[in-house]
């Protein structure tokens, strides 16, 4: 199972595969396509991970678990319901989610089945959808909910910095089935449940939203999250796992103004 990771190590940034050992950096990037270099492996501890991508632009999917949009009192949408969250959110595996306490009381972690895309796509068929995904990853959709509830519009709530873990890596071979997609807060699981619960699926939305925006490589789509969304305090430790992909953790810190 590929996986592909961005670190950083002495102040240099790195694309490498995933082993058992460490990194092993590779040359060229995931638009020309990738090979393995004779670069020096980066042992597990020398390095801190980055975001796995550069987007141009991470395009979210709300209530597309009916079971969430039923705990906070939504209607089903019956299309896509989509909004944005601005690249400067990301923040990579282990990076600290910084509470903006001077601006929210109400902090909310949404873990996330990331698409990373791999080839520009626009005005697909959900046929055409497999080509143009590079791989995925896993996100948390950090969300200030009284914000959000506030302004009726989505972008203070969702688009504060750090609010957009991504990471560890991507995995070019993995395929979204029955896999469970779990967060736990300092080890207690809030959110349980399988990716085949989405109501809309991963071809559809990448081909819902490629006839609206055309997809980059490297852009991000997040899936939506499961029930079980609750509230983050500085001092936790936030975990999202999907068997087979991945375990992305994160903490939270106090974010100062
Ligand atoms: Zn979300």
């Amino acid at each position: 199972m590929p996986r592909y990771a961005r670190v950083v190590s002495d102040g240099k940034s790195f694309l490498g595969r995933v082993t058992e050992d460490g990194i092993r950096p590779v040359q060229g990037t995931f638009e020309t396509g990738v090979c393995d270099a004779d670069g020096v492996l980066l042992p597990w501890g020398s390095f801190r991970f980055l975001p796995p991508v550069v987007p141009t632009k991470i395009v979210c999917v709300g209530r597309n678990y009916r079971a969430h949009a039923e705990e906070l009192g939504n209607e089903m949408p019956t299309e896509p319901l989509l909004f944005l969250k601005p690249p400067s959110a990301l923040i990579g595996h282990e990076g600290a989610i910084a509470y903006p306490h001077h601006q929210s009381d109400l902090v909310h972690h949404e873990g996330e089945l990331a698409v990373i895309i791999g080839r520009r796509a626009r005005h697909l068929q959900e046929a055409d959808v497999p080509a143009h995904i590079l791989g995925y990853s896993l996100a948390n959709d950090v969300t200030a909910r009284d914000l959000q509830r506030k302004d009726g519009v989505f972008t203070r709530g969702k688009g504060f910095d750090t609010f957009a873990p991504l990471g560890p890596w991507v995995d070019t071979d993995f395929e979204p089935k029955h896999q469970r997609v779990t967060v736990s807060v300092n080890d207690g699981i809030r959110q349980d449940a399988p990716l085949s619960a989405m109501v809309f699926g991963v071809r559809e939305l990448v081909a819902f939203i490629s006839r609206i925006m055309t997809l980059e490589p490297g852009d991000v789509v997040l899936t939506g999250t499961p029930k079980g969304v609750g509230p983050l305090v500085p001092g936790d430790s936030v975990v999202v796992d999907i068997e087979g992909l991945g375990t992305l953790s994160n903490t939270v810190v106090s974010g100062g103004r």
